[in-house]
């Protein structure tokens, strides 16, 4: 007799399994069925067993549960680093979200003008707001929105010096996470890199000296994610603009994060400003929506009207543009901005940054016994201080204090149990992300709002070592 006749038909297993389709469908249940049917087969070749009426339904369902859940889930972001890239950087505000959900679920008047029921621009939607935010409305001050501040600085260079010269100094040729270099960018956007001045030290008369015929603009580039330091020398904002503006140049300013609240008043480190910028001389400003600005993920172009028009007509800005949703979720972010006395309030990121360590700790304190519960005798659970890092390049040597739980296994020997550690936390329904230092598995907890304390506790529940 052939063994095979005893699997049962998939028409069969699919009526058994009709709560499966209801949730997956049954084309995807169909191909589990299939898949876990031939694996049975493949088997029983290698003279396993047939899996009884049991273990096959949950083999399948456990199959269409996993095909059916969505590639990009959510997790949580213990790692320590709060505007994590890897992670999705800025988390929005509630406001954002709900406008952004709007303008996803109905037409909306994206580039159209509802008071003359005419053709509007997209780029109005924000630019108003943001010259009220950076330049206390000064009418000459516009902007323009792109995919991300890669893409602001591409479009920029091209449509401002394409086939000429921009000067930067050597002190500021940035690379950001491996894609973006400053030399690269400027390569792409067929614009001749002059470097002046030394990877320390650059002077007043090095940008002097370098403008010729052929230059088209000077340039600054935030630092962002590095700090030179000891004897050290850079041309402040004001004077580069006064050597630009006296050869008639604009200067273009890549600020990379570019947070619009003033970060020392809030007790954080402070990062340079569009408002500060621009009062400096700057003709163009470029930063990202979703660093400290804490929006969607965007490339933001402010400055002087008649450049952004420029901009604007350049073709790359058609094949940069931005959609719909991160528009709305882009103007929602920036008229919290409107209201500063509840900006860390409504802002996650501000509110993550802003969190007083006596909040992180009193949560470590709750969760501790839990987390050890969890664990068992593979390790031991403690509160310790740490420090969280601002993340996306943003104040790369500042450390904001904050407390962990700390993971050390009992294992004489750590390093197995600290990967399967990890990679059990990794692999719950909500991942837990967090990290290995000196031993020990570190969770961060400055990113784990209370609001989400009984859904992380929930996860725990399912840890599989
Ligand atoms: C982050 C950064 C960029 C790239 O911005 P994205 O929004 O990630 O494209 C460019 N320049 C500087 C200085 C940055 O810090």
């Amino acid at each position: 007799m052939n063994e095979n006749q005893r699997l049962p038909a998939v028409d069969r297993v699919l009526q058994q399994l009709s709560d499966l389709i209801d949730r997956h469908g049954r084309q995807l249940v169909t191909g589990c069925i299939r898949a876990e049917l031939a694996a049975a087969r493949e088997g029983l070749k290698h003279g396993l067993p047939l899996p009884d009426e049991t273990t096959l339904h949950s083999a399948i369902r456990r199959r269409a549960d996993a095909a059916g859940r969505a590639n990009l889930r959510p997790v949580f972001n213990l790692t320590g680093t709060v505007l994590h890239t890897n992670l999705g950087r800025a988390l929005l505000a509630e406001e954002a979200i709900d406008l952004m959900v709007e303008a996803a679920r109905a037409p909306c008047a994206l580039e159209y003008d509802l008071a003359t029921g005419g053709r509007g621009d997209r780029d109005d939607l924000v630019s108003g707001l943001l010259a009220e935010l950076i330049a206390g409305g000064d009418p000459n001050i516009a902007a323009t929105i792109v995919n991300n501040n890669a893409a602001a600085v591409l479009l920029t260079l091209n449509a401002l010096a394409q086939g000429k010269e921009a000067v930067v100094s050597r002190g500021e040729l940035v690379e950001i996470g491996g894609a973006f270099r400053v030399p690269d960018v400027m390569r792409r956007a067929q614009v001749k890199l002059v470097e002046i001045g030394t990877t320390n030290r650059t002077h007043d008369k090095d940008y002097a000296e370098a403008i010729g015929p052929k230059t088209a603009l000077l340039m600054k580039v935030h630092t962002s994610n590095y700090a030179v330091v000891g004897f050290t020398k850079v041309v402040d904002e004001k004077a580069i603009a006064d050597i630009a503006h006296a050869a008639g140049l604009p200067f273009v300013i890549d600020l990379g994060s570019g947070t619009l609240t003033d970060f020392a008043a809030l007790g954080l480190p402070a990062e340079p400003t569009p408002q500060q910028a621009l009062a400096a001389g700057a003709d163009i400003v470029t930063f990202s929506g979703d660093k400290l600005l804490g929006g969607p993920q965007a490339g933001l172009i402010v400055g002087r009207k008649d450049l952004i028009a420029k901009i604007k007509k350049n073709p790359l800005k058609r094949a940069l543009r931005v959609g719909k949703t991160t528009l709305a979720a882009l103007e929602a972010t920036l008229r919290l901005y409107r209201d500063p006395d509840r900006l860390c309030e409504r802002l996650p990121t501000l509110r993550l940054l802003t969190r007083p360590v006596a909040a992180i700790q009193a949560l470590g304190e709750r969760l501790q016994a839990p987390v050890q519960a969890a664990l068992g005798p593979l390790a031991t659970v403690s509160i310790e201080t740490c420090s969280s890092q601002i993340g996306s390049g943003a104040l790369p040597v500042e450390r904001l204090p904050s407390a962990a739980l700390v993971i050390r296994p009992t294992a004489k020997k750590p390093g197995k149990t600290l990967l399967t550690v990890e990679q059990a936390f990794r692999a719950l329904p909500q991942g837990i992300i967090g990290y290995i230092r000196d031993d020990a598995y570190h969770l961060d907890l400055r990113c784990l709002e209370d609001k989400d304390e009984a859904r992380f506790v929930a996860q725990l529940a399912h840890l599989k070592f």
